[in-house]
């Protein structure tokens, strides 16, 4: 699976999702069937802070509540793995994963003031949290969206660059 890389129009956040954790997102939507499922994302920012590296996705914690079209990300034993991650990798917060299972990953509403809300509490330490949407079949033909939304500010979608070794 090839790493999927996504840049803002203006250049000024790029998101890197290497080839094992869109395997992984890809496995844990087939495995929700017709219910939505998601998790936080965990990784690094380039030097530059231009960059955010996924270096991780959680599967839905247990407290969560899943619909055929919504999804409430639950807290139980998040707080472990990001230690967990952080003392192992160096991987921090950097946002929000969820599946619209049959449907096109463009982001909701609600999804949006969630990330918003996340993007301005203080206990995140994350004002331009991600989110990252898969949509469509898991086993076939999926799409993935990213977005940045941050602190008071619109959300500013992310390009899929098609082939990430070619400039422009
Ligand atoms: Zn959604």
């Amino acid at each position: 699976m090839p790493a999927l890389e996504f840049r803002s129009v203006d250049a000024r956040f790029r998101v890197l999702v290497p080839g094992a954790t869109v395997r992984r997102l890809l496995h844990l939507c087939r495995s929700s069937g017709r219910r939505e499922t998601g998790g936080i994302l965990v990784g690094r920012y380039s030097a530059g802070l231009d960059c955010a590296r996924v270096g991780a996705a959680s599967g839905p914690p247990k407290d969560s509540v899943r619909g055929p079209s919504s999804f409430q990300r639950g807290m139980k034993g998040l707080q472990a793995w990001l230690e967990r991650r952080w003392a192992s990798r160096g991987d921090h917060y950097l946002g929000e994963w969820h599946f619209h299972p049959y449907a096109p990953p463009v982001p909701s509403d609600t999804d949006l003031q969630q990330l918003g809300r996340i993007a301005r509490t203080a206990d995140y330490r994350c004002p331009e949290p991600i989110l990252l949407i898969v949509g469509g079949d898991p086993a076939g033909k999926w799409s993935v969206s990213v977005h940045i939304v941050p602190s008071g500010q619109p959300a500013v979608p992310l390009q899929r660059l098609q082939d990430p070794a070619e400039p422009g």
